[in-house]
């Protein structure tokens, strides 16, 4: 898996190309590299397989956004380590035939892909920031008990008199490339070549029934809001032997009571008092990793910022940081007492004197507001 092909490179589109440049792009590979016009040419085989592996992912919404986030880590089980069992299953000829439209020769009763399953978890701001284990209950399909999935009350079946036990029937179609004889799967015993005559009464005969099932989730450090982690093969089981389906687990996380989050840059605003402001001061500073300090400088500004290099959240699929910013709101003192206002007319007055009305716009009788304060001159002299 560590030396494939971009997808975008495997189509020859920008990574900004429209579903629709796509679809083309898929098109023109597909017609090109079909074993069925290269015949026994390898390299055109892998060369249609791996176009439409690179369509499967680019023309699924989700996918794509995966895939551009993660790479090809995204589906690969190996490499990224989100969890889960076996590979991400493409079906190149599944692909191609919902393309092409039945192309292909593949019956409805032939191998399908199960669904996928969705789920979400909810994450605190921190196990986001560092990753973490989580578990979900899913409810899906899983092999009857009763009759150990094979849907017969007695475990037994007798072979299927349709297509004499080979599971797959001859038949001739008319497609866009002329008329081609291919091999279809049995509709009559989905293509395992046996019937059963006494379906199991746990699970109607069908060989599965529904459970609620627990999964480990691996979330990836870095990892956002609404973001979602594709687990594959661990959706819905395939339908006569189809791969099974994908379980995609979005993400929910919760706001911090303190830290903001914008990509991988984290957000903090704090308060100092004027005096901290206007001496500067080194204070402690509360980050996702524990409390640093933090230098105020003297003569510090109301809405000043200061940037924590490499606090930040982890970036996915790299070992590099965003940062944390911390912009200082300074606070205008409230409810001085009578000496404090009695210093801070000294300190105004012996700063060359800001204060344009001799009571400094002090409030008399306790309930003056900004707007009453031309009125104030009546009362507002000093005692
Ligand atoms: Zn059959
Ligand atoms: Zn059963």
């Amino acid at each position: 898996m560590a030396d494939k092909r971009d997808y975008y490179e495997v189509l020859g589109v920008e990574k900004n190309a429209s579903d629709e440049e796509i679809k083309k792009a898929y098109r023109k590979m597909a017609m090109k590299y079909h074993p069925d016009h290269n015949p026994g040419d390898a390299e055109a085989e892998a060369k249609f397989k791996e176009a439409g592996e690179a369509y499967a992912v680019l023309s699924d919404k989700e996918k794509r956004a995966q895939y551009d986030q993660f790479g090809h880590a995204a589906f690969d089980q190996t490499a990224g380590g989100y969890g889960g069992a076996g590979g991400f299953g493409f079906d190149v000829g599944d692909i191609f035939s919902s393309f092409f439209g039945g192309f292909g020769g593949r019956s409805a009763n032939g191998p399908r892909a199960g669904a996928d399953i969705r789920a979400a978890v909810d994450l605190t701001f921190e196990e986001a920031a560092f990753g973490c284990e989580k578990e979900v209950s899913i409810t899906k399909n899983v092999s009857c008990d009763a009759c150990q999935g094979t849907g017969s009350e007695s475990k037994s079946s007798s072979r299927c008199p349709a297509c004499g036990g080979k599971g797959t029937v001859n038949t001739t179609r008319n497609t866009i490339l002329g008329s081609v004889m291919t091999q279809t799967t049995c509709s009559r015993c989905g293509g395992s070549g046996k019937v059963i005559s006494d379906p199991c009464k746990v699970c109607g005969g069908r060989g599965t029934v529904k459970r609620s099932v627990k999964v480990k989730v691996k979330i990836p450090a870095g990892i956002d809001n609404g973001q979602a982690i594709s687990m594959a093969g661990l959706g819905e089981p395939g339908v006569n032997g189809g791969p099974a389906g994908d379980l995609l687990v979005s993400v929910r996380v919760r706001n911090h009571p303190e830290l903001k989050r914008e990509g991988f840059d984290v957000y903090l605003d704090r308060t100092i008092s004027y005096a901290q402001a206007a001496l500067g001061d080194k204070i402690h500073i509360r980050t996702l990793t524990g409390t640093v300090e933090l230098t105020i400088p003297e003569g510090t500004q109301s809405g000043a910022v200061f940037k924590l290099r490499g606090l930040g959240i982890q970036k996915l699929r790299s070992t590099a940081k965003g940062d944390q910013f911390v912009t200082v709101k300074v606070e205008t003192p409230r409810k001085l007492t009578a000496e404090q206002k009695e210093l801070l007319r000294k300190f105004d007055s012996i700063s060359g004197g800001t204060l344009e009305s001799e009571a400094g716009g002090q409030p008399q009788g306790g309930g003056g507001t900004a707007g009453d304060k031309g009125g104030k001159r009546i009362f507002g002299k000093k005692k």
